[in-house]
């Protein structure tokens, strides 16, 4: 009967701290080795991580005068936790110097424990480490199977808890890198068309907010179908790549470009006046014509749009990104109509 109760109050107490996520993984643990210090009335309480002979103690709960922190690193073969992981199964020891075994093991040569309770903690079969619970003081009492009950109930639900983390883990981590393909041109692995939006309209906030100004401009290989026709498609995507690599090295780490189309780039500039895009942008252009990818230079066109932060009109913010590749797109044009190879500015007039 007396068995009985105790067994329901270590499942409470277990189920009180494992749902409650609110604690967080950290908590959730020490609370758990602090029940299990309780339920067997011992000192020292380690879950630890087993990697080949190397014994890392993850988290642990001990008194004051024991030197053990997470971090510290033993070899496995001079603690209890060997045999635990030999024995694949609970392991009880009560009065380890009395025992005809256990009496001569490295772990009591070395450290004394006369009492230990542990198991091993499995990911999907694969040893991870132990859970454990020990003290220098022989134990007056028989581990009964409650505690063992109990000591499994704690291993499993840490094992379920590690494979559940280390699961939501590598969702996130490839959430964060989809997120990351979603916005990067495969091709030239710069942003593409679907970053400019996010982007520029974040930092037009910011300008608005500085009162400060910043140019737009779309930036277009002139002839560009003449590469395609006379060298061929991949000779094609291989200056793509390369005129994409050569702006993304001529612009300040606060700049930036995205690939906006086939052979077309959208170049953000902050804090920029008319005089500043020119220089990079003729800087932009004459890097780009010394690339010697074909017999003729490649030449590019480019239309800019400049703006202070008094002319952001009160529109939608998709509006405004709109707005200013629109101009942009016409001074493009007016660049194409000049001969191409050079740079013009939309004229607010
Ligand atoms: P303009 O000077 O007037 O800009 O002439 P253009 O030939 O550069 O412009 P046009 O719009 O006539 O042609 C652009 C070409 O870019 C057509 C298209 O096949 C090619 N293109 C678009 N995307 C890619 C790509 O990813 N790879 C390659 N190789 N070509 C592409
Ligand atoms: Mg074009
Ligand atoms: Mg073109």
């Amino acid at each position: 009967m007396e068995a009985v109760s105790n067994g329901e109050k270590v499942i409470r107490r277990l189920y009180e701290i494992t749902k409650n996520y609110d604690l967080g993984f950290e908590t959730q643990i020490e609370q758990i080795l602090k029940m299990g210090l309780e339920r067997f009335n011992l000192d020292i309480a380690i879950l630890s991580k087993i990697d080949n002979n190397r014994y890392v103690i993850k988290h642990c709960v001990v008194p004051a005068d024991v030197e053990l922190v997470s971090g510290v690193e033993l070899d496995l073969d001079t603690t209890y936790c060997h045999i635990t992981c030999q024995a694949n199964s609970p392991i009880a020891l009560e009065y380890v110097g009395k025992h005809d075994q256990y009496a001569s093991h490295p772990a009591y040569q070395s450290f004394g424990l006369e009492s230990y309770i542990g198991m091993p903690i499995k990911l999907n079969g694969k040893l991870y480490g132990t859970l454990n619970f020990s003290s220098p003081t022989p134990y007056d009492r028989k581990f009964a199977a409650v505690d063992i009950d109990a000591i499994q109930l704690m291993a499993s639900w840490i094992e379920v808890e590690i494979i559940r983390r280390n699961q939501e883990k590598r969702l996130i981590d490839l959430n964060l890198a989809l997120e990351k393909k979603a916005y990067e041109d495969s091709l030239t692995l710069i942003p593409n068309r679907r970053a400019v939006f996010k982007h520029i309209n974040a930092d037009l906030n910011r300008v608005s907010r500085e009162k400060s100004n910043a140019a737009l401009a779309i930036i277009d290989i002139d002839l560009f179908k003449n590469i395609n026709d006379t060298y061929g498609h991949k000779k094609g995507d291989e200056v793509l790549i390369k005129v994409a690599e050569s702006i993304d090295n001529d612009i300040r780490d606060y700049d930036f470009v995205a690939r906006f189309g086939g052979e077309e780039f959208l170049l953000w500039l902050p804090n920029c006046d008319m005089s500043i895009a020119t220089m990079v942008c003729d800087r932009i252009r004459h890097n780009i014509e010394a690339l010697s990818l074909c017999e003729t230079p490649i030449t590019i066109s480019i239309g800019i749009t400049c703006f202070g932060a008094d002319m952001i009109q009160k529109k939608q913010a998709k509006e405004r990104v709109d707005e200013l590749i629109l101009q942009a797109d016409k001074a493009l044009y007016k660049a194409k109509d000049a001969g191409r190879n050079c740079i013009k500015f939309y004229d607010i007039a």
